[in-house]
């Protein structure tokens, strides 16, 4: 039987295009210039500016075209507004943000820049995360994806990084938490780079539960460590799974089997978020996940939302620079979200993530427990 998905998309998120090569700081363009010849070695550097580019969304959208899905809705969202950025964001940064409409800059030294349409996008791209849980909210669906950049899970509360400008779940997750009247968010972050500004973000939050799963330290950002569980009243609603370059489905399972499932039982949270990257995905960087792997998470997710919080489940694109893996995921994901079942993915026998998960799962036996406390604190 088919489900109806919520698919956000806007154009105007096409607007983002800074060029990666910064005259001013030619030690930042040989930074871009090192991160695209390590992701796209046949790339041309004096065309290719930058990794996070706008075909990114493109490519997924034409798929989606030419191979539909049955129950897919499209949808347009609501730019976020400044209020509903401030929930997540300091007002000083946001209005920093918000100024450097039309123009072109860089942010940070790591390949974070603005063009001129980059404001805009921004705000879609955050608004899209709102636009989806309030449909939900309102008895529309129960299952969204929005496909979004720039994507969101390494901006902090009051700077930029990683690609990213607001942290389009966080918005998500506090405008679902103050207005909508979920007191407990859980979140699934499986880029494969720690979602550093979530973290941030909510490290003292017990309300918002935060899983990620991602390569470990001294890979980028080179947060994510097991023992960073939170603090204040939000220890033990960070729980940190660091894995190893070559990780691949099997460990991305277990983390499922063994850190989100029962994570999210103890926690009962009102609904699921997830930071969906598709760069763990062996065509992109150096993981070994494959699209039917991906399908198997969006599966488990949607079946544990269906268990615990009436099916409410939205995902938000992240990273995925591979043109065929990244529309290939989405695509598979998206069936699944449609209610099409996946039986089975490619497991490797020697996983090299199964160890770092089971040792992840060793080390939160006590955190995973105490995230119970956070039902008592909302
Ligand atoms: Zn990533």
């Amino acid at each position: 039987m088919t489900t109806p998905v919520l698919v956000y998309y806007d154009t105007r998120m096409l607007g983002h295009n800074p060029h990666g090569w910064d005259p001013g700081h030619p030690a930042w363009t040989d930074a871009v210039k090192a991160m695209i010849a390590l992701q796209f070695p046949g790339s041309n550097l004096e065309t290719y500016s930058h990794p996070e580019r706008p075909d990114r969304l493109t490519a997924i959208v034409d798929r989606l075209m030419l191979d539909p899905i049955e129950g897919v809705r499209w949808m347009l969202p609501t730019a976020a507004s400044t209020a509903q950025l401030k929930q997540a964001h300091d007002k000083t940064y946001v209005a920093h943000i918000e100024s450097l409409e039309g123009e072109s800059c860089w942010l940070a030294q790591d390949t974070t820049a603005v063009s001129p349409g980059s404001v805009d996008a921004a705000h879609l791209a955050a608004g899209a995360g709102i636009s989806a849980v309030e449909a939900i909210s309102a008895g529309e669906a129960q299952k969204a994806f929005c496909i979004v950049r720039p994507p969101g899970h390494h901006a902090h509360s009051d700077h930029a990084s990683g690609f990213c400008l607001y942290n389009n779940l966080a918005v998500t997750a506090a405008h679902a938490r103050e207005n909508l009247g979920y007191q407990r968010v859980m979140v699934w972050d499986w880029d494969m780079h720690h979602g550093n500004g979530t973290q941030e973000i909510f490290y003292s939050d017990p309300s918002v539960l935060v899983v990620d799963s991602h390569c470990a330290a001294p890979f980028y950002p080179g947060s994510g460590l097991l023992y960073e569980t939170g603090a204040g009243a939000g220890v033990g609603s960070q729980i940190n799974c660091p894995l190893p370059l070559g990780s691949g489905n099997a460990a991305l399972l277990k983390v499922f089997d063994e850190v989100v499932k029962p994570a999210a039982k103890a926690f009962q949270p009102d609904i699921l978020l997830v930071s969906s990257g598709f760069d763990c995905h062996y065509l992109d960087m150096t993981c070994a996940m494959d699209e039917t792997g991906f399908a198997i998470l969006a599966q488990c997710m949607s079946e544990l939302a269906d268990e615990l919080c009436d099916g409410r489940l939205v995902l938000l694109l992240e990273g995925g620079y591979n043109a065929q893996a990244l529309t290939d995921s989405v695509h598979a994901v998206m069936k699944v979200l449609a209610g099409n079942p996946v039986n089975a993915c490619n497991v490797l026998p020697d996983d090299p993530g199964c160890k770092a998960v089971a040792d992840a799962v060793q080390f939160h036996q006590g955190p995973i427990n105490p995230a119970c406390r956070a039902k008592g604190h909302s």
